[in-house]
């Protein structure tokens, strides 16, 4: 497989997704508000290279272009964004391009919240036909703004995807402010795979997920799995921004107490300069451990390495469980 070389960042290190993306960002570089100032200047290590793209990437591309969706793909600048486009994958956003949380490792949009398309859930579908998804992800903004915190237009994003499609569904949601009924309604729809993402640490969670609540979010992944016991739960948390093994254990272990059936583990990546800086690249081999250690807590399946993010190859995972294609 052809890779990318490593490029030298400071702290405006967002992440490389295709050759010219990666030159762009080297010339980029120059416009970044004098980093020096900010950090010390850091090399990306050794085993953080990508794919260059192929030509699944422009169709991609295009179907997105055409039926005008967001992807947390795009808007989070994901490093996988190339090998995940190239193979005609991508995770969809519902309820706009704008979140109204202030999370610090964040880079989707901020501010004014736009309005729900009430036709998103048809084009959402399409997008996944046109594809020939067998596993759709459907993530969102943070809608705190909603009452009911846009869980209803998710509702009808996995029913209409299903009837559509016949591929197997899953989300990864907001909070809901912890709103049961609206985590209840997202559970109506049956999706094959529940996702929340813890993120970090509690110890994190003010600088890391400002506006979060680190047990609303075991409360919430725990009542998925009270009103659905056969639907598979999974969790995310990013490593690199300060946390230690054993906090990332009793995470592990307070997850599995809510009964949570799979685990991501990847590692953190500054999208842009404003956004937290890394604290240090775990090694492979930490991953591997760390993955290691997370599995005899008795999860049903763990991803653990420095690129597994949540949704990348999520249907791989729900599939070894039986909860995919
Ligand atoms: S890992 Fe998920 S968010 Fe990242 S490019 Fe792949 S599908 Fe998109």
């Amino acid at each position: 497989m052809l890779e990318l070389p490593i490029i030298e960042v400071g702290s405006g290190n967002g992440e490389c997704g295709s050759a010219a993306e990666a030159n762009s960002q080297l010339h980029s570089l120059s416009s970044i508000p004098n980093p020096a100032e900010e950090a010390p200047r850091r090399r990306l290590p050794r085993w953080l290279k990508r794919p260059l793209p192929s030509a699944g990437m422009a169709y991609t591309n295009s179907v997105i272009e055409d039926l005008r969706l967001e992807t947390v793909c795009e808007s989070a600048k994901c490093p996988n964004r190339t090998e995940c486009w190239s193979q005609k994958t991508a995770t969809f956003m519902i309820l706009g391009n704008v979140c109204t949380r202030p999370c610090g490792f964040c880079s989707v949009p901020r501010g004014k919240t736009e309005t729900i398309e009430v036709d998103e859930p048809e084009r959402v579908a399409e997008a996944a036909k046109r594809l020939g998804l067998k596993h759709v992800v459907i993530t969102c903004v943070t809608r705190d703004d909603l009452p009911d915190g846009g869980a209803d237009h998710f509702y009808r994003c996995v029913l209409e995807v299903r009837k559509q499609t016949g591929a197997a569904v899953e989300v990864l949601t907001s909070d809901f402010l912890g709103n049961r009924a609206s985590i209840s309604r997202v559970v109506e729809s049956q999706p094959d795979v529940f996702n929340h993402n813890t993120e970090t640490v509690p110890r994190l969670y003010d600088r890391v997920r400002r506006n979060a609540d680190y047990q609303r979010t075991l409360d919430l992944l725990k009542q998925v799995k009270d009103e659905a016991p056969n639907m598979a739960t999974k969790s995310g948390l990013m490593l690199g921004l300060g946390e230690t093994v054993d906090e990332v254990l009793d995470v592990a272990a307070d997850l599995r107490g809510a009964g949570v059936d799979m685990l991501t583990i990847g590692q953190y990546l500054q999208p842009s300069p404003d956004r937290l800086p890394v604290e240090r690249y775990w090694t492979p081999e930490e991953f591997d451990e760390l993955g290691e250690q997370c599995r005899r807590l008795g999860f049903s399946l763990v991803a653990s390495g420095p690129f597994v993010r949540s949704s990348y190859h999520a249907g791989e995972m729900a599939g070894v469980l039986g909860r995919s294609e």
